[in-house]
């Protein structure tokens, strides 16, 4: 087998690791601001008529704990009835939002493959091309990692993994989406800190983070999901922009449901689910990981194919027969992951 070697840009050698450190922040984070008196996660329950004003670090930070904590202060999830669950009531609307093109498929492929199989629309919506990644390529039996704009322009890394989301997607058998343009540069590289994210995030998008919630809050309005997947968002070892794509799903999908926030008829989803980790989780999906290993190919230029191993799959490592979820809340009330749960009714727990 060829040799695992990183970029020439570094000259240093790297795992081969999707969505792993590959390189230090190229920017730091914005100076502390001073922070405003009230608390502005209220901010949040209606379009700002005017850009949102530079927010602090500290803002972020609350903004995250307000989510960990059940967001008190964010609008209640309408109930609906349980009875509501059975399988029965028929196909289902999925869509699993991600930070990149891959997450969909390293950490929920075999989940989505299964939803799609049994009938259900499944689309995934990445929020970035993944401008910031890598293209690997086999020279003379060795593997390197290139990386734009050094190895080559952004615009090639952003065509080939658009291409290679859409192939995925066809493997799998479901839809796929972007949120934000390439341009915006919002993929920008790898950092543990979710605070780093968010701030980035503020300074690049179109109406900063407001703006982001707003576009995200229009999706969810339009393709009106039953059952919303994310990714992770309290492992402290998990990709930044990972942790502050799922705190931004959780936050959309609550402000979608009112109908005081911004236009459009509210939508309600279901259930949001989040990607459970090996030492926490309360559902676990049984997948065929020879279906997950053949959907991994499709990112040819992010895995090279003969390489693909079960060390691939970004939450099991050692073991890709199954995938693992955390409810995260559920317009049902209290959900019991043994049954009162749409997921687990889906994925036929
Ligand atoms: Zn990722």
């Amino acid at each position: 087998m060829a040799k695992r070697t990183s970029t020439s840009t570094s000259g240093t050698r790297r795992p081969m690791r999707p969505c792993a450190p590959a390189h230090a922040p190229t920017v730091a984070p914005k100076p502390e601001q001073r922070k405003p008196a009230a608390a502005p996660v209220a901010a949040f329950t209606a379009a700002p008529a005017t850009p949102p004003a530079p927010k602090s670090a500290d803002f972020y930070k609350r903004m995250v704990d307000s989510v960990r904590a059940g967001a008190p202060s964010l609008p209640p999830i309408p109930s609906l009835p349980v009875a509501d669950l059975a399988p029965s009531s028929g196909p289902r609307n999925v869509v699993m939002y991600v930070a990149h093109p891959d997450d969909e498929t390293g950490y929920a492929g075999g989940t989505l493959k299964k939803l799609a199989d049994a009938g259900h629309a499944v689309t995934a919506v990445s929020l970035t091309h993944g401008e910031g990644g890598r293209i690997v390529e086999e020279r003379g039996g060795e593997v390197v990692e290139l990386r734009a704009p050094a190895d080559f322009p952004v615009a090639k890394l952003v065509r080939a993994r658009d291409a290679e989301m859409s192939d995925a997607a066809g493997r799998m058998g479901i839809e796929h989406a972007h949120l934000f343009d390439a341009k915006l540069g919002l993929d920008y590289g790898y950092t543990r800190s979710t605070a780093e994210v968010l701030t980035r995030w503020d300074t690049l998008a179109p109406g900063g983070l407001d703006g982001m919630l707003s576009r995200m809050v229009a999706d969810l309005r339009a393709r009106k999901p039953d059952l919303v997947l994310a990714l992770m968002e309290s492992n402290p070892e998990e990709h930044g922009a990972h942790k502050a794509s799922a705190i931004l799903v959780d936050l959309a999908a609550r402000l979608a449901a009112d109908p005081s926030y911004g236009s459009g008829a509210p939508h309600v989803v279901r259930e949001l689910v989040i990607i459970g980790s090996a030492a926490s989780h309360d559902l676990r999906v049984d997948v065929d990981k020879d279906a997950w290993r053949h959907t991994m190919g499709a990112y040819r230029t992010q895995f090279l194919e003969p390489m693909i191993s079960e060390t691939d799959h970004f939450i099991r490592g050692d073991d890709t027969s199954h995938e693992q979820y955390t409810v995260r809340w559920s317009a049902h009330g209290a959900v019991n992951p043994a049954g009162e749960s749409l997921f687990a009714s889906l994925t036929g727990l």
